[in-house]
């Protein structure tokens, strides 16, 4: 792997930004997390498919992130390079019946823009942090549905390839997974949404904010749920009756205010936020016999 040579090339070719060595505390909720090798801006579909022919011919590992809401990266970083889409991945556009949105744009903005119009549709995204990329691979959503229900149709960008459309339909629409980041480079999402009463639309809205709020450590640095629910029961319950709110390692606490958060209480290390995640895990294992199973994805070596 030549990470050197990889650089070399990447600045050559592509329109936006390549920098080596990123913090990527920069680019996490958490905060947290060592350098990356390479983290490389790709702003056109032409970008992204230099961009990985060149890092798959030097053998350089990659990964497409979004806003980084839902990861924990190594304190030693990762040795590949961060793939982020920029501009031509930012635009959306919205008619009655479809808003259709480049992976990169950000979920909260094409939520608002859609309520703004009076239409329904985002209803069970209010307050989910990240991108349509993010939100897309993640399937994110709430208890009340997914971002999947009102999916028509989404654009990979799948290397060796080139761009290809799947109907909604066709996704493996699953509770916080879709399958899709394992097919491609997710692009382009078209949603569909209908004329709604723009007043009720905008009591739901502020009934999920003042919900997150009484419910979740707003404003706390975190990557939200740390556990998918399991089946029938929920994360947090299973966490609080075990007793494990306010637990800590170094700077890493189980929220009191949710007890399937995990936040950065201030100077966390990856290492902290793992030592407590193993913790919940034997813990709530040994009282329920539940294996915790995490949502957060994890980025470099945990060994
Ligand atoms: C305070 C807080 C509250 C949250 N509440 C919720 C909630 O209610 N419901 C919920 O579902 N989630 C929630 N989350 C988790 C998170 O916001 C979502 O999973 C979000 O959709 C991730 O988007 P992102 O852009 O940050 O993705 P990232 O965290 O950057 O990436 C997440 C995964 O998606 C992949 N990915 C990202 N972009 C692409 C792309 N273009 N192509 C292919 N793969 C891609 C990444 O490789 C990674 O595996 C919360 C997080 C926080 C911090």
């Amino acid at each position: 792997m030549t990470v050197a040579r990889a650089h070399s090339a990447l600045t050559a070719f592509l329109s936006g930004d390549v920098r080596s060595q990123e913090l990527m505390a920069r680019h996490t909720t958490y905060r947290i997390g060592g350098p990356a090798a390479l983290y490389i801006t790709c702003d056109t579909v032409s970008d992204l498919s230099s961009a990985v022919r060149i890092l798959d011919a030097e053998d350089v590992p990659w990964i497409v992130l979004g806003k980084g809401s839902n990861v924990l990266v190594a304190d030693e970083g990762y040795p590949g390079a961060v793939i982020v889409l920029g501009r031509e991945f930012k635009t959306h556009e919205t008619s009655d019946v479809l808003v259709r949105t480049g992976a990169a744009a950000i979920l909260a903005g094409v939520v608002n823009d859609a309520f703004s119009r009076g239409l329904s549709g985002f209803e069970s995204c209010v307050g989910i942090p990240g991108t349509i990329g993010g939100a897309l691979a993640m399937n994110a959503g709430t208890r009340d549905g997914w971002i999947g229900d009102i999916v028509e149709s989404v654009t990979l960008y799948v290397p060796g390839e080139g761009l290809i459309a799947l109907r909604g339909e066709d996704v493996a629409w699953a509770y916080r997974d879709s399958g899709l980041s394992a097919r491609g480079i997710i692009v382009e999402g078209t949603m569909r949404v209908e004329a709604g009463d723009k007043e009720s639309i905008r009591e739901s809205m502020e009934d999920s904010f003042r919900r997150r709020k009484e419910t979740q450590p707003v404003g706390q640095p975190s990557a939200g749920s740390v556990f998918v629910n399991p089946e029938g029961d929920s994360a947090g319950r299973l966490i609080e009756q075990a007793g494990l709110k306010g637990e800590r390692r170094g700077g890493a606490v189980v929220s009191d205010k949710h007890a399937n958060f995990i936040v950065n209480d201030g100077g966390a290390c990856a290492h902290d936020v793992l030592q407590l995640i193993q913790h919940i895990q034997n813990r709530v294992g040994e009282l329920n016999g539940i294996e915790l199973r995490t949502e957060i994805k994890f980025l470099g070596s945990f060994e």
